[in-house]
């Protein structure tokens, strides 16, 4: 293997690190910490899995953390009552909704009801255009497209002028990088290609891509002859592709997990590439997190 590493794990941990270090320092001086609530709506495994893992990585921080369950019947009335006595909450800096609810709530009007001052996913359509006007406007980057920039100007990879290709146009991946890295300033200053399934040639646009941020769900689709020598290879896809015994335990079975390239022929060729996993899925978590840290501190107006 000739290309560097990108290792999301051991980069999330250092920003881990450094927002505890700010929470400390601000909690001593004003007496105040990020406080976060997750809402939960009935019993899917995964999401009690995921809202679990937020809730522990928050309690880790300093933060207030609530988890807030609810049934999986509960009105979508009383839903919207929840959130909004959460908007009117101060020491609650953070709102998010675990997806998916159930069919009999509407998922939209849900999210839309979280204050977009509290909207530390970014989702809020407030949120998205504040994202596209870019500097100062941004308020909450959504997490996996902040965790993917973080990655790439952490390992030292220049953007100003590069040539960026992002596979897929969804909009909490492909969209909302493509346009970071568009915007004026550092970690961005990029000529950007999006690329989806109505591209032709794709092959051809990924082969003029100096950053190659791959965010399409389908294993193995970029082939390393798609990829420039030297380029810095962004793999965002997860897929579970069959399972395997468990190394703590050879009784339980757990998921295999692919990304989008052909990790081991694209990392001789590449000149930084990020694992799967270990690469883009640690660093959401983290943005999250920061994004908490930031809404509290625009309040407090520091
Ligand atoms: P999505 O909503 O399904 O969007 C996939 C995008 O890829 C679409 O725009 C689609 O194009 C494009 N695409 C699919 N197949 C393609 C092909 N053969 N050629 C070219 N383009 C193709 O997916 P998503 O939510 O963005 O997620 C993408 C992947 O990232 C998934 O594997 C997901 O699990 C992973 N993910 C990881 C994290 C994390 O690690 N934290 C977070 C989010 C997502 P069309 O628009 O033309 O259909």
């Amino acid at each position: 293997m000739s290309a560097k590493l990108i290792k999301g794990t051991e980069i999330g941990e250092q920003i881990l690190e450094e927002i505890t270090a700010e929470v400390g320092k601000i909690k001593e001086e004003r007496g105040i910490v990020p406080g976060l609530v997750t809402i939960l709506v009935g019993e899917n495994p995964a999401s009690i899995s995921y809202v679990t893992l937020k809730i522990k990585t928050a309690h880790r921080l300093g933060f207030k953390e609530v988890q807030d369950s609810q049934p999986v019947d509960i009105s979508e009335e009383a839903l919207l009552a929840l959130i909004e006595k959460y908007n009117n909450d101060d020491s609650i800096h953070g709102i998010l909704v675990q997806l998916p609810l159930p069919k009999h709530i509407d998922e939209k009007k849900v999210l839309n009801a979280i204050d977009p001052d509290k909207d530390v996913d970014g989702f809020h359509p407030v949120n998205v255009g504040r994202l596209m006007i870019g500097g100062d406007e941004v308020k909450f980057p959504p997490c996996t497209p902040a965790g993917i920039q973080e990655l790439i100007v952490r390992s030292g990879v220049e953007t100003s002028g590069a040539e960026v290709v992002v596979v897929g146009r969804s909009n909490i991946v492909g969209k909302p990088i493509a346009n970071m890295m568009l915007q004026k300033g550092k970690g961005a200053d990029a000529t950007v290609t999006i690329v989806h399934t109505r591209t032709r040639n794709m092959a051809e646009h990924c082969k003029r891509a100096d950053i190659l941020i791959v965010a399409a769900g389908v294993p193995g689709l970029v082939k390393p002859e798609w990829i420039k020598p030297g380029a810095c290879v962004i793999d965002v896809g997860v897929n579970r592709v069959g399972e395997k015994p468990s190394k703590n335990d050879p009784n339980k079975m757990v998921a295999i997990l692919k990304g989008d390239v052909d990790f081991e022929a694209a990392s001789e060729i590449a000149g930084f590439i990020t694992p799967v996993p270990g690469g883009v899925g640690p660093m959401t978590i983290t943005m999250l997190m920061r994004n908490t840290l930031r809404s509290m501190k625009f309040k407090l107006g520091i």
